[in-house]
């Protein structure tokens, strides 16, 4: 077994065909502090899945939309001095602000310098640009 974490945040079921693509979303490659980084594990859930524990990490919401997008239903636990003070299944916002870029080339997002903006369906896992009003699928979306 992996020793506890003192304080840091741990993210659990993952679907084992995303874990290496939140190891890149967060550039754990590059991170300097204590990473645990486990896949196929047993789930009463899931059967299988990953597991992801980052010593001294402590996710932004900004952080926390792009792994919704990523992957919809992980669970995050924040550690602090040993005790978990905060759990929670991560779910889709319905709005995401600055977090994903609008796929139609010649939309205003991307030909000026400002934010994008995409209403969720979480039905459908479908982003809505509100400017262009483009829809997209949130598996082939690009984060910005
Ligand atoms: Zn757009």
């Amino acid at each position: 077994m992996v020793a506890a974490l003192e304080n840091g945040s741990v993210i659990d079921h993952i679907p084992t065909d995303k874990l290496f693509t939140i190891v890149q979303l967060l550039q754990l490659d590059k991170f300097n502090n204590e990473v645990i980084i486990a896949n196929n594990l047993g789930s009463k859930v899931m059967n299988r899945k990953g597991l992801i524990k980052i010593s001294e990490k402590f996710f932004t919401e900004d952080e926390i939309s792009q792994l919704a997008v990523v992957c919809p239903k992980i669970k995050l636990t924040v550690i602090r001095n040993y005790k978990v003070v905060e759990k929670r299944e991560i779910n889709l916002p319905e709005t995401l602000i600055n977090i994903v870029k609008c796929a139609n080339p010649v939309c205003i997002t991307n030909n000026e310098p400002m934010h994008t903006y995409f209403n969720i369906h979480n039905a459908t896992r479908t982003a809505k640009c509100r400017y262009c009003g483009k829809e997209q699928s949130l598996d082939n979306i690009k984060l910005k």
